[in-house]
């Protein structure tokens, strides 16, 4: 059994931006030479999160238009009271989501669906830089 890690720098554009980072995750598992395992995917940060989606034009509209009808970004926080931010609708959001996810794979091959792809979504109200940490366990 082995523990490989990883890291990857993503430039976001914030803002709901929507990135897909499977191809990063499978590159990995390629570069760590294991065959059978667990891939955690972790975001450091408490206004990103780590999700699944099809990742297609129309899903990547609607997920922005739904969060604004739940935790809009108007509306008065405590947070934005507590340390004069404006995002904390992005804490939110990004609790709600969560910051990993884990993916089994076997015979080197996540097991995801053929629509389900691996992103990463920052939910700050700027441009970040995002340190993505994924972690093999298996052998
Ligand atoms: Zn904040």
């Amino acid at each position: 059994m082995k523990v490989i890690t990883t890291t990857h720098t993503i430039r976001t554009k914030g803002n709901c931006d929507i990135i897909d980072i499977s191809t990063d995750v499978r590159e990995d598992i390629g570069k760590a030479g294991l065959k059978n395992g667990n891939a955690t995917v972790f975001v450091v940060g408490s206004t990103a999160s780590i999700s699944t989606i099809e990742y297609e034009p129309g899903l990547k509209k609607d997920l922005p238009e739904v969060l604004e009808k739940f935790i809009p970004a108007g509306k008065k926080y405590h947070h934005n009271a507590t340390w004069g931010d404006h995002n904390g609708h992005s804490h939110l959001r990004s609790t709600l989501f969560g910051c990993s996810q884990t993916i089994p794979f076997v015979n080197g091959e996540l097991l995801l669906g053929t629509w389900q792809q691996i992103i990463l979504i920052d939910f700050d109200e700027r441009p970040r830089n995002r340190k993505v940490i994924v972690q093999f366990i298996g052998e």
